[in-house]
């Protein structure tokens, strides 16, 4: 993919009208192939499907950078209710969250004691909670909130994404903490992070190889059938144990895959976002893969029965195709 249209998606990710303008709209363009619902109720069902095929899951009220506590609280709120259902409902799951959606960029100290309240209530229950990483803007402040938070609790992990020049150097400081190991979904500048797909794709086996010789558990999140063969070839050769990784993907992608590592022992975790805060996050899948967008048009021209789509489905999808476009080319 050409790294202009990975740029025109994460541009539209970021746009705060468009991400405001969805919330109106309901799942539309096809969103709903890769978040599960809008509601804790709906997603208790996707959770169930995959428990159903001794698949874990982590769950992600989806949301981000917000800038007033009203909406960060209401956010809190929502994941203590999620956490409350996970345990009541007896769930094989965990919890994912983004710091800006509880309040990163308004103030770090009210962050930390949001996460304290949502760790407080994990630790009753046995939840463990990842915190999700996000673009470098928030990377120092995220790792400050991690540090502050893992001197009081151990249910807490993060991200690190092999994209980042120093992800070896933080990976080894945080060699005692359970770790979720991607690529990097944000666009970075050159000054800190590889843009060469095989610098990415080879610093994360990289890592991925000096955490399954250590001690903790590791999350391995891609979708790259390459690098999951070569990581299952590298834990047979040294003969390391199953129960020190899992595999994640996202919701939606790669199904069958998802099903057949479960199926061959693997231990496997869904990453399951839902909520109406959807547009950033479906817009960085479109990023990282154009095919996607075969779904996209889809879903817009034609029925379930694949008959043409008329009028307002239309029109209203050419406007918002539209307006993004003007969005960005302003934004450019
Ligand atoms: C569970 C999970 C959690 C994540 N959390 C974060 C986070 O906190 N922060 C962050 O920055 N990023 C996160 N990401 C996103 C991540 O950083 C990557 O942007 C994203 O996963 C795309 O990279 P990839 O490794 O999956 O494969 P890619 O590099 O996108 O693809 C590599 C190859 O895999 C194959 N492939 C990939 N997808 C498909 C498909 N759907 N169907 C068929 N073949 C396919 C193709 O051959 C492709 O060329 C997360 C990803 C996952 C899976």
């Amino acid at each position: 993919m050409t790294n202009v249209t990975r740029d025109f998606f994460i541009g539209l990710s970021n746009s705060k009208f468009l991400n405001a303008q969805a919330k109106k709209w309901g799942f539309v363009l096809g969103a709903d192939k890769f978040v599960a619902g809008t509601t804790i109720q709906s997603v208790v069902d996707a959770v169930k499907e995959q428990n159903a095929k001794g698949i874990s899951c982590t769950l992600d009220n989806l949301g981000e950078f917000v800038s007033d506590k009203g909406e960060a609280n209401q956010a809190k709120e929502q994941i203590l209710a999620i956490l409350d259902t996970i345990n009541k409902q007896n769930l094989d799951c965990h919890l994912s969250v983004k710091l800006t959606q509880l309040g990163l960029d308004i103030d770090q100290d009210y962050c930390i004691a949001n996460m304290k309240d949502i760790l407080d209530t994990a630790k009753q229950y046995s939840i463990f909670v990842n915190i999700d990483m996000e673009d470098y803007s928030h990377y120092e402040a995220t790792l400050d909130v991690l540090n502050e938070l893992r001197e009081h609790y151990d249910n807490v992990g993060t991200v690190i994404q092999s994209y980042l020049y120093r992800a070896e150097e933080d990976l080894s400081r945080l060699k005692d903490m359970r770790i979720r190991l991607v690529k990097g979904a944000y666009k970075e500048s050159e000054e800190v992070a590889f843009s060469d797909k095989q610098d990415i794709d080879r610093n994360f086996i990289k890592l991925a190889k000096q955490r399954l010789l250590g001690n903790t558990f590791t999350s391995i999140a891609t979708h790259d059938h390459h690098i999951i063969n070569e990581l299952k070839a590298f834990v047979d050769e040294n003969a390391i144990g199953t129960d020190k990784f899992e595999f994640q993907m996202l919701y939606g992608f790669r199904n069958d895959m998802q099903d057949k590592l479960a199926e061959n022992g693997y231990n496997f975790c869904t990453y399951i976002p839902f909520g109406d805060d959807w547009f950033g996050y479906f817009m960085r899948r479109l990023a990282e893969r154009p095919q996607n967008m075969n779904l996209i048009m889809k879903d817009a021209l034609y029925t379930e029965d694949n008959r043409l789509k008329k009028g307002p489905v239309i029109a209203g999808t050419a406007i918002a195709a539209a307006t993004a476009l003007t969005l960005w080319r302003r934004k450019k």
